[in-house]
């Protein structure tokens, strides 16, 4: 479904911000691969530039590729931007150029819905999702493109069911430049927990496309160049179980079809661990990744959150069942809770190695508005605005106790030696369990064995010769080699590289101690 009845003409511009180096975009392994310049194509801003009237030129440029120009803005008669909090000040910077050129500014996504406070410059500001907000601001800008005289509030009141969401312009994205393709089923999670900011902005009832438009859009997304890996962004995968179920099937019957093309990876919360209808589904559809928000592995601190779903399994089982059907666990944490005490760091270190998760994303805690830890912090007066701190939270530890703990937890749990030990335990326990797949006729394409040679030699000369872990490294690999895994090989020693450098300038300082931290710094990918 598009805009319809529109019979002007206009021309878009849709620009996606830089984004603050952060642990979980993984750009320090981007020098080893054969062109990647950004994360993941941003689901919303090619969603709505899909949305536009069908005889609307669009431009689409995402600033982690390279920044919009002059000549873009030339070339525009309105622009659209989207982004997250940790993108506000790129956002802002977008608005201020193309305002240099008169042009009117839309921003929407889900930053400026949770915040429109934070905008002040945008002519239009679209708060929630696509719906009828959008189209009245599709018809304004038919009516006059030119900049309103003050802000306009768009609100969307009414939602379009995501049954009718067109299938995001992935064609307009320089996809292959991208570490990883990305595709949404739902939206919205069922649970509460206290610092989370998705039932509030998408709801508690999670809205779901149908399976066929999956299917469609993986289609697209292999037409437009997309194999390896591809992440479902849903808040939460089984946020509805019989939809996943519902959905498995066809992407079963895709994978098959198309030889096992993609990789596949998404978020979910830990008590898929009890579902094995689930995972064993999962598994078939070759789902080789899980990113759980396992936060602590203290139990009055997940029932102090309001994650007490996290507990339906002990922990340590519940990753231990996930990776016994050949899915690796990827781990959100958090520190700086009031529930922890000075021994936190320790427990949590000793949770790592028990757990054998090598990617564990640790976070300081950030109150992020509309959340119930906002309102919290906010009656007990322990929200602070203070650009210099890595986290807005008044901890009842000493700030620099926790922001130490977590310095030494990052420099610790990976420390090269640590990290591929970690590794070596998923090729035996995990990668073990995956389905055993024939070679393709894409793998064997000369395209991707030239890409599969020039990320070995990056990553043969960047680690193995010149890195100053390269014995660690090199543990790893013979074996690797000797079996003939090198998809397995490439994909652990880029993460893994970048997980150890990113670490370690964290572990002096030199990175936010939170993903959604205030302290508004420089991107450092350079956008060219
Ligand atoms: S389970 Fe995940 S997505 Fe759902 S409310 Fe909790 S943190 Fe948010």
């Amino acid at each position: 479904m598009r805009a319809e009845g529109i019979a002007t003409v206009r021309r878009i511009l849709c620009v996606f911000p830089r984004y603050t180096s952060s642990f979980g975009t993984f750009e320090y392994a981007y020098p080893l691969t054969d062109g990647v310049q950004a994360f993941m194509p941003p689901q919303g801003l090619l969603l709505i530039a899909a949305y536009l009237p069908a005889n609307w030129p669009v431009r689409f440029i995402d600033e982690n590729i390279r920044p919009a120009t002059p000549e873009d803005f030339q070339w525009a008669e309105a622009v659209l931007v989207s982004g997250m909090h940790i993108q506000r000040q790129q956002m802002n910077d977008i608005c201020r150029r193309a305002h240099a050129f008169d042009l009117a500014v839309a921003i929407g996504g889900p930053s400026v819905s949770a915040c429109p406070d934070y905008y002040p410059s945008f002519d239009y500001i679209h708060v929630g999702e696509l719906g009828d907000a959008t189209d009245d601001l599709i018809a304004r800008l038919a009516r006059d493109p030119a900049r309103p005289a003050q802000q306009v509030v768009l609100k969307t009141a009414e939602r379009v069911a995501m049954t009718d969401f067109p299938i995001p312009a992935y064609e307009l994205a320089e996809v292959k430049k991208y570490f990883l393709g990305s595709i949404q089923y739902s939206s919205g999670c069922p649970y509460q927990c206290e610092f989370c900011d998705i039932p509030g902005l998408y709801g508690r009832n999670p809205r779901l496309k149908s399976p066929q438009q999956i299917t469609a859009e993986l289609d697209r997304l292999l037409e437009c160049g997309v194999t390896g890996s591809v992440y479902f962004v849903d808040d939460n995968f089984i946020g509805n179980r019989k939809a996943a179920l519902d959905l498995l099937p066809h992407l079963v019957e895709w994978q098959k079809k198309t030889g096992y093309v993609m990789r596949l990876a998404c978020e979910a919360t830990l008590n898929i661990a009890k579902r094995p209808e689930i995972l064993e589904r999962m598994r078939e559809a070759f789902f080789v990744t899980i990113f759980c928000g396992i936060e602590t592995p203290d139990p009055d601190a997940l029932k102090a959150m309001q994650k007490d779903h996290n507990m339906m399994v002990p922990i340590l089982e519940g990753v231990r069942t996930i990776n016994s059907y050949g899915m690796e666990v990827v781990s959100g944490i958090i520190m700086g809770l009031d529930t922890d005490k000075p021994e936190t760091g320790d427990a949590l270190l000793a949770f790592v190695d028990e757990s054998r998760i090598p990617l564990l994303t640790i976070n300081l805690l950030q109150a992020l508005p509309q959340t119930p830890l906002w309102d919290r912090l906010a009656r007990e007066n322990r929200l602070i605005e203070d650009d210099s701190r890595d986290s807005n939270v008044d901890f009842l530890l000493p700030y620099d106790q926790v922001v130490n703990s977590w310095k030494k937890c990052m420099e610790v749990a990976f420390a090269p030696e640590k990290l591929y030990a970690r590794y070596q335990h998923q090729v035996d326990y995990t990668y073990a369990n995956r389905l055993k797949l024939p070679v393709t006729s894409e793998q064997k394409s000369w395209a991707n064995i030239r890409r599969g040679l020039i990320m070995l030699r990056n990553i043969f000369w960047k680690i193995g010769v010149l890195g100053d872990y390269r014995k660690v490294f090199w543990k790893f690999a013979l074996p690797r080699l000797r079996h003939g895994d090198i998809e397995g090989l490439i994909s652990v020693a880029m993460i893994a590289h970048h997980l150890i450098m990113f670490a370690r300038l964290a572990s002096v300082g030199h990175h936010n101690a939170s993903n959604y931290s205030i302290r508004l710094r420089e991107a450092s990918v350079p956008a060219e």
